[in-house]
């Protein structure tokens, strides 16, 4: 196991991963989707550095604990709240459907789109309808512990009992106060109290609970499934940047108020995906998904090199030309497969140490891209003076690298199904007949033919193959 330095949100400074289990098995937990609409890259941006982060604990030697949660219950944020508005009740209504047909069917797209990209699966992804009855233990305990407070709209945690209330997102309470309108209907001590449990008997999912019938905040799902899966302290949580206020800031509240132990030891939060200086979000212009990039003939897993270029915690400016540098990285590692299918790339060995140490500060996977795009043009080299000595070491180290990459394998599939059009096909049969009748001048020559239209045959035990150069 070697040793990694993350960049701590709530420290704001790097610090030793140092696992809280002695068996060394990372806690994380990743914010997870709300599944009343499809995700977009931007969201996307989020569980490919999640895999990133996972991938390389793997590498590193450490055992993983992890999950993912799935919100399908109404996402309610505090403005949201305020107005009355839940998105996927609206959703719901919007479609003639129930809140939890249009969840289920969001979810399954999720699935499909982190397979499209490669992303491993967590251990687990807990829905949150599926844990009311800890969500309701949890704000029992912060009523007993006097943190929460009750009125006739619902259960409020009341921030004025957590003194470190500010510190994750380094706002100060008294600034937030500032401009905001005291909220008279839902009877709050403090503006910036949030709700527990909403009281609610006209809401489409409902649960009873001691305080009547309504359904939970959503910064108390985090709480509840966080430590109902990986217990009061983990090591790693992760979200977005917009997550840290008032998402994160009200978990921790939540969490370290129930226990009067640290929530998180670790906090990760990663930087939005841009597109033309505004960040991706459904309520403004344009939304590009998984589908987006399909319908436009891009591999979803040019996408994942993009956002493996990009250090975490900078800003994506995403645009279509970036892209398309993206998709030209695909296609030549496409060509590096055909060349060398990966089934004879050597196993075993290591990845280079300045590729594994980029990646054990604050895993900055744009310089463990640098090394793996250079490693690549070697293996080319390597291929092209038949040096197969350096070649088959080359590929062991490429194999290494892409443990946290991970695009060789399902970029390989795509290379062998590939469609071959059919007068390609009909060239590559005349070359095998010729062959069959000796005739070899007039085979090379349709080889050629077969080359210059940018395909080439390769003779392999189960027949001859017909790649695109
Ligand atoms: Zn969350």
């Amino acid at each position: 196991m070697q040793p990694i330095h993350l960049y701590n949100s709530r420290t704001r400074e790097q610090e030793e991963l140092k696992p809280i289990s002695a068996t060394d098995t990372v806690t994380i937990y990743n914010c997870g989707p709300t599944v009343y609409k499809r995700q977009h890259i931007g969201n996307m941006r989020r569980f490919l550095n999640a895999d990133f982060l996972r991938r390389t604990l793997l590498l590193l030697g450490y055992q993983i604990h992890d999950v993912t949660n799935i919100t399908d219950v109404g996402h309610l944020t505090q403005d949201e709240i305020d107005e009355g508005e839940d998105k996927l009740e609206k959703e719901a209504k919007a479609q003639q459907k129930t809140p939890q047909d249009i969840a289920k069917y969001q979810t399954e797209l999720f699935f499909q789109d982190i397979d499209a990209l490669n992303i491993q699966h967590t251990d687990q992804y807990p829905r949150a309808s599926e844990h009311i009855q800890s969500m309701i233990t949890l704000i029992e305990t912060l009523l007993a512990n006097k943190h929460a407070y009750i009125t006739s709209s619902g259960v409020y945690f009341d921030i004025s009992t957590f003194p470190d209330y500010g510190k994750l997102s380094g706002n100060d309470i008294k600034n937030i106060d500032a401009g905001h309108r005291v909220e008279v209907r839902n009877e709050k001590k403090h503006p910036q109290d949030f709700a527990l449990w909403m009281i609610d008997d006209t809401h489409l999912q409902l649960w009873d609970s001691p305080w009547g019938k309504g359904y939970p905040g959503w910064h108390i799902e985090c709480s509840a499934m966080s430590m109902e899966e990986l217990g009061e302290t983990i090591d790693i949580h992760t979200g977005g940047e917009d997550n840290r206020f008032p998402h994160h800031e009200n978990e921790i509240a939540q969490s370290e108020g129930a226990t009067g132990k640290p929530f998180v030891n670790i906090w990760m939060h990663n930087r939005h995906l841009m597109l033309a200086g505004k960040k991706m979000a459904k309520r403004e212009g344009e939304v590009i998904t998984i589908d987006t990039l399909k319908e436009k003939n891009y591999s979803p897993l040019a996408f994942r090199l993009l956002v493996f270029a990009h250090h975490y915690r900078s800003p994506i400016d995403f645009s279509w030309e970036l892209l398309d540098e993206f998709q030209g990285h695909v296609e030549s590692i496409k060509k590096v497969l055909a060349r060398l299918p990966l089934s004879n790339w050597k196993k075993g060995g290591l990845a280079p140490s300045e590729f594994v140490s980029a990646l054990q500060y604050d895993l900055n996977t744009s310089k463990a891209f640098a090394i793996f795009l250079e490693t690549i043009k070697e293996l080319n080299k390597a291929l092209d003076a038949n040096n197969t000595k350096l070649a088959s070491q080359l590929s062991s180290q490429l194999l290494n690298m892409d443990s946290v990459i991970g695009i060789l394998e399902p970029l390989q599939k795509e290379t062998m199904t590939q469609t071959i059009p059919d007068p390609i096909t009909a060239l590559a049969q005349d070359r095998e007949e010729a062959k069959k009748a000796k005739n070899y001048m007039r085979a090379d020559a349709l080889r050629q033919e077969i080359a210059q239209q940018g395909y080439r045959i390769e003779d392999t035990p189960q027949g001859p193959r017909i790649v695109r150069i």
